[in-house]
Order: structure tokens, then C-alpha cells, then sequence
């Protein structure tokens, strides 16, 4: 048993952090994106519910062949976003959705891959036209983060209410902390759910499940295989849940002092492609939808090497994530 001020288990996070960024390639340009511009001009005008996934890499360095993890659910033309790594708006933005649109924000964890633009979304949502509140839930200290945030952006706030005469965004933005599972929050468009997942050594950490009036859409958040997830997603249309594949990061850390250990701490806190294809089977969901691949980086861990590690454990429709796809 260690603490979190035990020196050998910072290294060995230091470390695990160090491979999981160690997984972006040097100096590989990016594919070109396929992105469709939205048909008819104005994709919120859309009914129904969507599901877009914003950026689909996991590990906090940011990589050119993947975003950092953000989805976005948009019910009848709202917005939720759910984490909100580093370019959330811009993938907003690059997907056709208004930031004015956002209703919604939720974040998983306190990971920087799933935050580290939370406060951003907001500014930069409210400089656009955002003119309605937003609720965003997390679990602690998401009040307090949002309140430093604002406060960090001062010069600029100020700025833009005396010269462009916007209201304070604090008015706007109303914080929740989430400590436990249950409903978190249900609106005329949207009921959503969370579970208290399992990836040590942040807690509490979330998944959320959406139901809308024609789907039902769940996200793992970062989880080793969770009984509780497989609890909340029974049933569901779509499971959204991160993946990693084993064998790339056993390369990666087999030149590190404490390889078994570092390998260990990634299987205690996140999940393999043999174990998501069978948590999607133990939920019986009808499609699972690969997400945070770590590595994200590698060009050699093609959609067919995902496909063939998860297929043989799931017999639903499994789809291998991108960034701006949309489901
Ligand atoms: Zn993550
Ligand atoms: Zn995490």
C-alpha cells in the first residue's frame, strides 16, 4: 500500500505519465481530417440526438494524430460536452456546433487530458455567444477551479463587459460537485447519470450516461474495468469507453527501472482491448465505440489492429473512434 507522497510511487507515475506521452510520435504530420461541413449550413437546427466524438487521444501530451478526449452530445441543436481536453472549442468549432449552443458540460476526472481546457470552453464560449446559462458538473473542486479560473481571466472579463457590453460569464456559469453516483441531472431534452468508476489514484471519477427521448449513450471515462460502469451502460445504444493496448506500452516501458510495476499501475487504473470488448458484452450494449486510445500517438496501431484486439470479446457493432466522427 502506498501513499500519494510515497517518493517511489510519484516516480512511478512520473514515469507512467512519461510513457504515456512518450507514445507521440516526433515529427509525423498529421493525416488530413476528414470534415464534413454541416449540411443546410447550421448544424443545431438538427432534431434528434447526436453523438460527436471531439477528440479521442488519452494521455496528457497532445499528439498529432489525435485530439485530447472531449465528446459532444447534442440533443434537439443542445450542446454537452463531456471532458474537456486541450482544443475542446476549436473541435466544437470544427465539428459545426455553435459555442453558444453549450448547455451542458460534464468532466469525468481531474486528469489534465480531460480538463485542461474546462475553464477555456467557457471563456471562450462566453466571448463568442453564449447568451444562457451552462451547468457544468465534476467532481471536486470543480466550484472552486471555476471560480479561480474566472478570476485568472479577470483583465480580460472586465474588458469585455465594459467594451462589448457582455454580461459577467459568472452569471452564467453554475458549477456542480458531484461526490457520488445517481442522477446528476435531467432537462426537457436529456436525463444524465453517473457511476463512480475505478482509476486509482484520482477519486472520485465518473462515467455518465445520457438518455434522450430516441438514445441512450454512455461514457466510460478513464476506468480499469468497472462493475459499476457495466452497471450503467445495461442496455445502452452506445458505449463510448477508453482503450489501451497492452503490447505497444510493454514496449514503451520495458526500458523503465520498474517495467512490472509501471505496467501494473496502468492495468489497475485503465482498460485493455481484451477488457473492453468484455465489459461491452457484459453491459449488452449495441454498439461500443472505441475512445482515449493510449497510445494515441502511434501510426502503427492502425483501426484493423484495435478491431482485431477487441473484436473476438464483443459480438455487437464496434466502431474504432476518430476525432470529429460523428454517430
Ligand atoms: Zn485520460
Ligand atoms: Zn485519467
Amino acid at each position: 500500500m502506498t501513499t500519494p507522497d510515497d517518493p517511489v510511487r510519484r516516480r512511478v507515475l512520473a514515469a507512467s505519465l512519461a510513457a504515456l506521452g512518450a507514445a507521440a510520435l516526433p515529427a509525423l504530420a498529421a493525416a488530413p481530417l476528414a470534415v464534413t461541413p454541416p449540411p443546410g449550413g447550421d448544424a443545431d437546427a438538427r432534431t434528434g440526438t447526436r453523438l460527436i466524438l471531439l477528440g479521442t487521444a488519452g494521455g496528457p501530451t497532445p499528439k498529432a494524430l489525435r485530439a485530447a478526449p472531449a465528446s459532444a452530445v447534442v440533443v434537439d441543436g443542445a450542446v454537452y460536452v463531456v471532458d474537456c481536453g486541450n482544443g475542446v472549442a476549436r473541435q466544437l468549432a470544427l465539428a459545426g456546433l455553435r459555442l453558444g449552443a453549450l448547455r451542458g458540460v460534464f468532466v469525468t476526472h481531474h486528469h489534465s487530458d480531460h480538463n485542461a481546457d474546462y475553464g477555456n470552453l467557457l471563456l471562450l464560449a462566453w466571448a463568442a455567444d453564449l447568451r444562457t446559462p451552462v451547468d457544468a458538473w465534476g467532481p471536486p473542486p470543480l466550484k472552486r477551479m471555476t471560480r479561480q479560473f474566472l478570476r485568472l481571466n479577470a483583465t480580460d472579463i472586465r474588458t469585455r463587459i465594459a467594451d462589448e457590453g457582455r454580461v459577467d460569464p459568472a452569471t452564467l456559469i453554475r458549477a456542480h460537485e458531484l461526490r457520488s453516483g445517481g442522477e446528476v441531472m435531467r432537462d426537457e431534452r436529456v436525463r444524465v447519470r453517473a457511476a463512480v468508476v475505478e482509476h486509482p489514484p484520482l477519486q472520485p471519477a465518473f462515467a455518465y450516461r445520457f438518455d434522450t427521448a430516441d438514445r441512450s449513450i454512455v461514457f466510460s471515462g478513464d476506468t480499469r474495468p468497472s462493475a459499476a460502469l457495466v452497471e450503467l451502460a445495461r442496455g445502452a445504444d452506445v458505449l463510448v469507453h477508453e482503450v489501451m493496448y497492452l503490447p505497444a506500452l510493454e514496449k514503451l516501458i520495458a526500458s523503465e527501472a520498474q517495467a512490472a510495476r509501471l505496467r501494473q499501475h496502468l492495468l489497475d487504473s485503465h482498460t485493455t482491448a481484451e477488457q473492453v470488448g468484455q465489459v461491452a458484452t457484459q453491459a449488452g450494449v449495441k454498439t461500443l465505440v472505441l475512445n482515449h486510445f493510449v497510445p494515441g500517438g502511434d501510426p502503427a496501431l492502425t483501426d484493423e489492429v484495435w478491431r482485431a484486439a477487441v473484436a473476438p470479446h464483443f459480438q455487437g457493432e464496434l466502431v474504432i473512434g476518430r476525432d470529429l466522427l460523428e454517430l
